[in-house]
């Protein structure tokens, strides 16, 4: 049976963006389609908020033509790069597509380090990234980064008041760690002073790190919450909103508690949650290669079915990870063979998750109120 071209445009008409969920034809996201007897190239655009999860888009949209055209014998898809910038989100015309807000019921728990790693992880994987500490109360990802320095802050006149005031506008730079925006209060605040921020001070720190900081237009701006509180969440939730929530928690008992009461703190003010990260949930001996489940196992993932919330992986207890931390090397864990990979699954998992919630429920572009 000779192909035909027009058979291969019905089936692609049917395949979603990932990022968008709507159709790839539609947003002429097929640079290509060439049929030669019974072999089929085409070449499809994706866009770098996807990047993490380009190699398994191809072999959906393969499986889906070689079901719907049992009589295909090659297929090759090219996956190339389809730019589409973010629209301005919320009322602080943040240019990110997504913001990933990472949250534990307590400190202590690996959330800094969990927030760090997926920020790392999906910028690895080409996607444009964001990093903004909004942990006031402990603020350590510029330590976790090996970063410092001082933001430069500048002011501009933008115009005049009706009384003829200047209005001026403020614009903050954020650090940048290898291609990673970064932006903490304890760059602005030395690490020893504990910030005990409240209310409206709070608020507007975190207002002005979202709207005042030139983050360039980002794929994911994944922000470490404080633990536990709400006002941040929401802050966040009423100048947004986030796209969602990652909790991380340990395995323990009483540590899953503490997990309960942060997925009801993001679900009281509308955050929905996008999974839960179990860290620390077990130790590789290096002497002799033994698995121990110090804390238990397995018990966020059990929260989680609960909870009908996913679950994105298991992270081990890991002497090096804590290392690479303290040396402000967290980039390194990525090169550490017991935690690279679940690394690395935590991040495409959550892009799996987004995808999948944009499939089903395709995000209506944003107008910016500014
Ligand atoms: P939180 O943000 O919840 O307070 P952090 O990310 O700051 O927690 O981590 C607290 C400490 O625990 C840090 O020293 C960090 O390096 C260490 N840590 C976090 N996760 C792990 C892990 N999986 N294995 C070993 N040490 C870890």
């Amino acid at each position: 049976m000779e192909l035909q071209k027009a058979d291969i445009e019905t089936v692609l008409a049917e395949f979603k963006d990932p990022e968008t969920g709507r159709g790839v034809m539609q947003l002429e996201q097929v640079r290509s389609i060439a049929v030669d007897g019974d072999t089929v190239s085409i070449n499809l655009a994706l866009t770098s908020h996807s990047a993490p999860i380009w190699e398994e888009t191809r072999d959906q949209l393969e499986s889906l033509l070689r079901t719907r055209i049992p009589d295909l014998s090659q297929v090759q898809i090219e996956i190339s790069e389809h730019i589409r910038p973010p629209v301005k989100l919320g009322q602080v015309g943040l240019t990110a597509k997504s913001v990933i807000v990472v949250g534990s019921g307590k400190g202590g728990v690996g959330k800094s380090t969990v927030a760090t790693s997926l920020a790392l992880g999906l910028q690895r994987a080409g996607c444009k990234v964001g990093l903004m500490d909004a942990d006031v109360y402990g603020p350590s990802i510029p330590h976790l980064l090996g970063a410092s320095g001082r933001p430069e802050v500048s002011e501009k006149q933008i115009g005049t008041d009706e009384e003829g005031k200047p209005v001026v506008a403020r614009r903050i730079t954020p650090i940048d760690v290898g291609g990673l925006k970064v932006i903490s209060i304890g760059f602005l605040v030395p690490a020893d002073k504990a910030v005990i921020w409240r209310g409206p001070m709070l608020h507007g720190s975190i207002t002005s790190f979202l709207r005042d900081t030139d983050w360039g237009p980002l794929d994911y701006l994944v922000i470490d919450m404080p633990p536990g509180t709400g006002d941040v969440a929401l802050t966040l939730s009423q100048t947004l909103p986030p796209t969602g929530a990652v909790i991380v928690c340990t395995p323990q008992d009483v540590a899953l508690l503490d997990a309960v009461k942060a997925i009801r703190m993001f679900q009281e003010v509308k955050i929905p949650v996008l999974g839960i990260v179990e860290n620390m949930s077990y130790f590789l001996c290096p002497d002799n290669g033994k698995r121990y489940e110090i804390f238990g196992n397995g018990g966020a993932k059990k929260k989680a079915d609960e909870f009908g919330i996913p679950f994105l992986g298991e992270i081990p207890i890991n002497i090096q990870l804590r290392v690479n931390g303290d040396e402000g090397n967290t980039g390194a864990n990525f090169d550490v063979s017991e935690v690279a990979s679940p690394l690395q699954s935590m991040c495409t998992q959550l892009v799996r998750e987004i995808a999948s919630k944009h499939q089903d429920e395709p995000p209506l572009p944003s107008l910016s109120v500014l």
